[in-house]
């Protein structure tokens, strides 16, 4: 493709209204521009990524013995109600004003719709059914781009099996369809298993990529993949335990101390050393959390313990329930439920509040507790703290990574719920109807697109491998109104496009060499062949690898003619630098 005549309108600037690096390049590299919030037009450069990140898709689908469909994206309603999703999407469904139609924001229904009407019998099974298609969810904080977007292309596979052992092998066909997918996109993705959700079924997992743009956080670790999100992850951090002597209980005056940074600098003692309070509602009784040091309670891990939803305590609740500030509880007295952090097992010689404002409690025993003067309550103990990076990993003992991710994909198993809601049923071989056994399996194709971009770019711009770039070869021509140059791109033009390479040529005739430097970076095909006078007077050009930025000079051709030494040359570097 020629430059002058193709629309890719580069930004030299960054945009204001873009942070996440991937949403940067694709607007500077004029890949896409916004319509409206959470809504993207894809560019021609932009969409041929889009197109190659399908057509791999597709082909490992079609590996598994997918076949392709397409879905309309206007449902009626009536559909989504038989399963009750008009409601459980609530305001992310795009309605219909005028009929009552809505936008589909995945296909679970309409697939099941159809295999209602066509798969009867066992011996119609399995099947793989999915479609490329465009996906809209009235998304309430669209941004990152087309990371999250309000319309965005999903493809979307569903198996249809008739026995559990059945959706356990079209499940596991997916996991490696799916793998397969990223790897040949290049991303470093992990998995993470996730409850399936709103979505029902049983089993599921994410794939996931690290990203600043992420909304999930999780622990990881590299040396034997073990991926868990914050709200679940372990870690073999280890615990306080129990000093051999014990020391005697005893009240402390600590006036205004209020933190347990501000107990151990008064005490001089060590965070360690201590236990925090937090007092939170559960059903509406009191359950007081005990965490050590200053570790934070994770809430999720709380109302998993606890099997529903908690709040903390209100200030004035705190004194109504303790006597005391928040500064100053403790659990020695306090009379109700005690949980404490597994960290804090059985542990002694501990600092806490005392119940009373301006007090603490020095050598508490947790063993003790129970049966101390005041108080009646029991200790149980739960996993309840938040995993933090470089911490050992449960599994294997290597230190854990914390971060941000964002979904990949997704895979789901459904089990029957659609199948049963919408009336799937299939006929066994003693001719009893059943309910058809289901799976759903989702990939955003703007999000690969992006997240290869976060992975793979550097302050010039984007860095593509050869599988999801626009072009393979970008061609600049430095000085064109000088005959020779002209002439020498045109024959190096098409002679690689006649040895099948993609071709951008940036043919411009008015544009600088440094603007043609700088775009060519910002695009970031893997090779660029720059072709200017001085070097052709030697019959050279120079080849440069954009992803590890070395430069060589290439002859055009020996004497036999063509260019058969400059194609040998990028034929070498093609299959030992770029395609590795
Ligand atoms: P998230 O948790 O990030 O909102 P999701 O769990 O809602 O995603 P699924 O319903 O599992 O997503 O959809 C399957 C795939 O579609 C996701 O893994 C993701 O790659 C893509 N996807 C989902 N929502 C969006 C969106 N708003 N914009 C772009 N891609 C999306
Ligand atoms: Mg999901």
């Amino acid at each position: 493709m020629r430059f002058s005549k193709s629309f890719i309108p580069t930004l030299k600037e960054t945009p204001s209204d873009a942070v996440v690096t991937s949403h940067i390049l694709m607007l500077r590299s004029g890949m896409i521009r916004m319509l409206s919030a959470g809504i993207y037009s894809f560019l021609p450069i932009g969409y041929r990524v889009i197109r190659k990140v399908s057509e791999i898709i597709r082909e490992e689908m079609n590996a598994i013995g997918g076949q392709e469909f397409h879905l309309p994206a206007l449902n009626p309603k009536e559909i989504w109600e038989e399963t009750g999703r008009v409601e459980a999407f609530g305001d992310i469904l795009f309605h219909i004003k005028n009929r009552d139609y809505v936008l589909a924001p995945t296909h679970e229904e309409i697939m099941t719709f159809h295999a209602r009407n066509v798969l009867k019998s066992y011996k119609d099974f399995p099947q793989i059914w999915y479609q490329i298609q465009t996906k809209f969810r009235n998304e309430p904080r669209p941004r990152s781009g087309v990371i999250r977007g309000r319309q965005f292309l999903m493809k979307d596979a569903y198996s249809f099996d008739i026995s559990l052992e059945g959706l356990d092998k079209s499940y596991q066909l997916h996991d490696q369809a799916y793998r397969k997918i990223f790897d040949r996109c290049g991303l470093k993705y992990f998995v993470v298993g996730a409850s399936s959700g709103a979505m029902g079924g049983s089993g599921s997992e994410e794939f996931m990529v690290q990203s600043d743009a992420g909304e999930d956080t999780v622990a990881h670790c590299e040396k034997c993949g073990y991926a868990a999100n914050l709200e679940v992850a372990e870690s073999k951090v280890e615990a306080k335990g129990r000093e051999e002597r014990s020391e005697k209980l005893e009240e402390i005056h600590t006036p205004n101390i209020r933190s347990i940074d501000e107990l151990c600098e008064f005490l001089k003692i060590k965070e360690t050393q201590c236990a925090k309070s937090r007092v939170y509602i559960h059903n509406g009784k009191p359950v007081l959390i005990l965490m050590l040091g200053n570790e934070e309670v994770n809430e999720s891990k709380l109302e998993k313990y606890l099997g529903s939803a908690v709040r903390p305590a209100h200030p004035e609740e705190l004194v109504e329930l303790t006597g005391a500030e928040a500064g100053s509880i403790g659990p020695v007295g306090y009379k109700g439920r005690i949980i404490a952090d597994l960290r804090l097992k059985d542990a002694n010689n501990l600092y806490s509040g005392a119940n009373k404002t301006d007090y603490h409690y020095g050598g508490i025993d947790l063993r003790e507790v129970q049966s101390l003067p005041a108080g009646k309550a029991g200790i149980e103990y739960g996993d309840l703290r938040q995993v933090q990076s470089g911490e050992p990993c449960p599994r294997c003992g290597s230190p854990l990574k914390v971060f941000t991710a964002i979904e990949l994909g997704h895979i789901f198993k459904l089990g029957t719920k659609y199948s049963e809601s919408m009336g799937a049923m299939f006929l066994d071989e003693k001719g009893e109807g059943h309910p058809i056994i289901m799976g759903s399996y989702g990939i955003g194709a703007e999000r690969v697109m992006a997240c290869f971009i976060e992975q793979h770019h550097d302050e010039k711009g984007i860095i593509w491998d050869a599988t999801l770039a626009p072009f393979h070869i970008h061609l600049l021509g430095l000085n064109l109104k000088n005959e020779g140059v002209a002439k020498a791109c045109e024959e190096i033009y098409n002679n690689l496009i006649n040895n099948s390479y993609e071709v951008l040529f940036d043919d411009r005739l008015d544009a600088q060499a440094g603007v043609k430097f700088n775009d060519a970076d910002l695009l970031g095909m893997p090779l660029q062949i720059i072709v200017g006078d001085k070097k052709l007077k030697t019959n050279q050009v120079e080849v440069k690898i954009r992803k590890t930025g070395e430069r060589f000079d290439v002859e055009l051709a020996s004497p036999a003619g063509g260019l058969n030494k400059l194609i040998g040359k990028i034929k070498e570097i093609w299959s030992e630098t770029v395609l590795k």
